[in-house]
């Protein structure tokens, strides 16, 4: 397999003799998209920024192109109010809606109860049939929404995980890097999985390993993804490297594919939706883009 570009893309990667699988990610330039559409206090960029690298790593778990992958973060009373991120294909988005007057009480680096309260992380996958829709809920706690997403492995899936993210903007411009390490004793495809008990001698030695890499490792930008997974994993055992991906940040937002939207619409909700002039604006929270569709367009 060809060398990844060590930035921008994901790693998939096997561990036979241990049945585990894992990802391993660095995002920059489209990090930079991504966030370059808002302006965002760094507090609410470093979040993002691990939210959608968590997305990447979640989302190259699916096999199938046209699966999509939604992590939602949502509060009742939190400085953040939703916190959303989607993975298809290889194209990231994300946004965050969230208090600019609370968060500026805030200490500058405010812990994760601190930003959501007490919040809830929705993890979904919808792949194509027969699979379909598998959504699963878990309460936003912990240090950090890595750990969340860990911890939804082991509550709705049964499933050892372990993941790290490493965010850096040392730089003035930001690296994420994550690593996403998993035990599947059926193999990739997992038949019904049998994690009831929560002892895995194999298991243990590869989070041992896995947990060991360091943040600099993640988000250094000249480090190639193998070389981590090396240095971690093969002096024990073989690493098999499967698929390697690029990362782009991807909207549906263009003008077509809105209009195309809004022509399904009943005859009454376009009425509402029609301002003075006779158009209807759309926002895109994704990208701080609002479209303009004008009337005539409307009547067909
Ligand atoms: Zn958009």
């Amino acid at each position: 397999m060809a060398e990844m570009a060590p930035i921008d893309s994901i790693l998939s990667f096997s561990i036979p003799a241990k049945h585990c699988r894992g990802r391993v990610v660095r995002l920059g330039p489209v990090l930079d998209d991504i966030l370059g559409a808002h302006d965002y206090p760094p507090a609410i960029r470093d979040i993002l920024a691990e939210a959608v690298c968590l997305t990447a790593m979640l989302g190259a778990l699916l096999k199938d192109e046209d699966a999509q992958l939604t992590l939602q973060a949502q509060t009742e009373a939190g400085v953040i109010n939703l916190l959303a991120c989607d993975y298809k294909d290889g194209a990231l988005r994300g946004y965050v809606e969230f208090d600019r007057e609370r968060l500026a009480s805030q200490p500058v680096e405010p812990s994760l109860m601190a930003l959501f309260g007490k919040g809830y992380l929705a993890i979904t996958f919808d792949q194509p049939a027969p699979r379909g829709r598998n959504q699963g809920i878990v309460p936003l706690e912990g240090a950090s929404l890595a750990e969340a997403v860990q911890n939804y492995f082991f509550q709705s899936e049964q499933i050892p995980t372990l993941i790290r993210v490493a965010i850096d903007e040392s730089d003035g411009k930001v690296v994420a890097g994550g690593l996403l390490v998993q035990h599947l004793p059926d193999g990739e495809d997992g038949r019904e999985r049998l994690h009831v008990r929560l002892d895995h001698p194999e298991w243990e030695h590869v989070e041992i390993m896995g947990g060991s890499v360091k943040p600099t490792e993640l988000t250094e930008p000249a480090l190639p993804l193998e070389e981590i997974l090396w240095r971690l994993f093969s002096e024990s055992d073989e690493v098999r490297l499967l698929s390697g991906k690029p990362c782009v940040k991807g909207c549906r937002c263009n003008e077509d594919h809105i209009r195309d939207v809004i022509a399904r619409f009943p005859k009454e909700d376009k009425d509402d939706m029609v301002d003075e002039q006779g158009n209807i604006a759309i926002d895109c929270a994704f990208c701080s883009k609002t479209f303009t569709i004008t009337g005539a367009s409307l009547n067909n």
